[in-house]
């Protein structure tokens, strides 16, 4: 499947990225327009568009992405005070970017409901 988004570029190394983790399934970089101190994105290099495009054969995938999420919030010390991870599905999610991926924010305390 072509992969024509900004993500799809950043893994095929098109387009530079600030890499904060990688390894054969998952790509980690900082977010181009943080919303918080520690802001990163963390997507499957597998092509997901989004979210509903993800099958049972993704649940395996889908898991370690949380597990990810959970290894860089140790690396970068938010694990103790704690921290967001939300993907944003379609257009009534926010989601810019169809590549699945999903946004780990902390360094900060968050509110609730986000907006
Ligand atoms: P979403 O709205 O969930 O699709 O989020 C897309 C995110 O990608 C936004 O927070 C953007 O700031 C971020 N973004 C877009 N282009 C880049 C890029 N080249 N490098 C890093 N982050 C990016």
């Amino acid at each position: 499947m072509s992969d024509d988004t900004i993500f799809g570029k950043i893994i095929r190394g098109e387009v530079p990225c600030d890499k904060v983790y990688e390894d054969e399934d998952y790509l980690a970089f900082k977010d181009i327009n943080p919303a918080a101190p520690v802001h990163i994105l963390i997507i499957p290099k597998k092509p997901i568009p989004m979210l509903t495009d993800a099958t049972a054969e993704d649940t395996a995938l889908l898991g370690g992405l949380l597990l990810t999420a959970n290894r860089i919030a140790a690396k970068l010390g938010i694990a103790e005070n704690g921290f967001r991870c939300v993907v944003n599905c379609g257009p009534g999610g926010g989601q810019l970017v169809y590549h699945l991926h999903m946004h780990l924010l902390g360094g900060r305390d968050l509110s609730w409901p986000p907006g």
